[in-house]
């Protein structure tokens, strides 16, 4: 069917191409560089390192760890530790393995005394009265999540979908998780994947605002501009979809007018028609994708959109009465 009223695809802003780079490692690497301002911020955010990836290891805890697969967030690990605790003996060890991500770096508190006073700090920040234990100040509550976030986090790359997650296989740490982001007005959900706790949200606007919280500001402001294009894609996509409807539906109409006429022409000749019948059958052969409207524009003396439909129907019950299989239209 040649149809004139085709809407053909409309390609409309396009995917962001340098998008490739990963929006996961980008966001990271943000979040890496920050050193929160308040003590108390950074002992949370510490602590979450140590509840994702620390331990007491050796005899009778002689020495603390919190490991990191990024040598960056590991920086961030040591620079935090280093601060808070000046006099403390740190030992830097690079585990490589062959692929980056199997790599570990570990930030070492050596001393037995120094790693339990550490370890003392670190837990000690999580006491508050309740279950699961969350703490108590919103900026630290804050600076806890990106801990968490760069601990065991990740976000898909926007274009796509929305989806940040944070995964542990510890029960307990990831209720924890969970309580703190949604103490900050979110609603993350959990869920149970390959023996992991993942928090996770499925909400641009709700990962929007977590990653302002975290800090992440250019991944934010990434992830925005994305939202109002796919937005706006969206909108115009509706606003096509929705015409194509409509046009669909004048052609499907016209269509079926035409086979009224030219089923009425097989039985007798048009000019047995009243005038204005007559007119208004012609007028449609003549123009197959014509408007009502533009048919009664047409016409002489010009008629109104309801006249012509008028016509129309009379048309098409003519039709019925002369070839009374076709099914009605009504
Ligand atoms: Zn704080």
């Amino acid at each position: 069917m040649g149809c004139r009223y085709g809407v053909g695809k409309v390609a409309i802003l396009g995917g962001y191409e340098g998008m490739a780079e990963n929006f996961s490692e980008k966001t990271k690497n943000e979040l890496a560089r920050i050193i929160p301002k308040q003590r108390c911020c950074r002992i949370a955010e510490l602590s979450a390192f140590y509840d994702f990836n620390g331990y007491l290891m050796g005899e009778d805890g002689r020495y603390l760890d919190i490991n990191h697969s990024s040598p960056l967030v590991a920086r961030k690990i040591l620079n935090l530790v280093k601060g808070l605790f000046p006099t403390a003996h740190i030992q830097i060890l690079v585990q490589r393995a062959r692929s980056r991500k199997n790599q570990v770096c570990t930030v070492r508190v050596l001393r037995h005394d120094q790693a339990q006073g550490v370890h003392a700090t670190l837990v000690k920040q999580q006491h508050r009265m309740g279950e699961p234990r969350i703490l108590e100040k919103r900026c630290c509550r804050r600076a806890y999540v990106r801990g968490a976030f760069l601990s065991h986090g990740s976000v898909t790359n926007p274009e796509r979908t929305y989806h940040l997650e944070i995964f542990t296989d510890k029960t307990e740490i990831a209720n924890r998780v969970i309580e703190t982001i949604n103490s900050l007005q979110m609603a993350a959900r959990m869920t149970t994947r390959k023996g992991n706790r993942v928090v996770y949200l499925k909400d641009g606007e709700q990962i929007v605002t977590l990653l302002n919280l975290m800090g992440a500001h250019s991944a934010l402001l990434q992830l925005e501009n994305i939202r109002i294009v796919k937005d706006v894609r969206n909108q115009v996509n509706r606003l096509v979809n929705c015409e194509t409807a409509n046009v669909d539906k004048t052609v499907q109409a016209s269509m079926e007018q035409l086979d009224d006429i030219q089923v009425i022409q097989a039985h007798m000749d048009l000019r047995e028609l009243s005038p204005k019948l007559y007119q208004i059958a012609k007028l449609r052969l003549k123009n197959p994708y014509a408007s009502l409207m533009e048919l009664g524009e047409m016409a002489v003396p010009s008629m109104s959109k309801s006249g012509v439909n008028y016509r129309i129907r009379q048309i098409h019950k003519l039709r019925q009465k002369l070839a009374p299989s076709f099914p009605s239209q009504d």
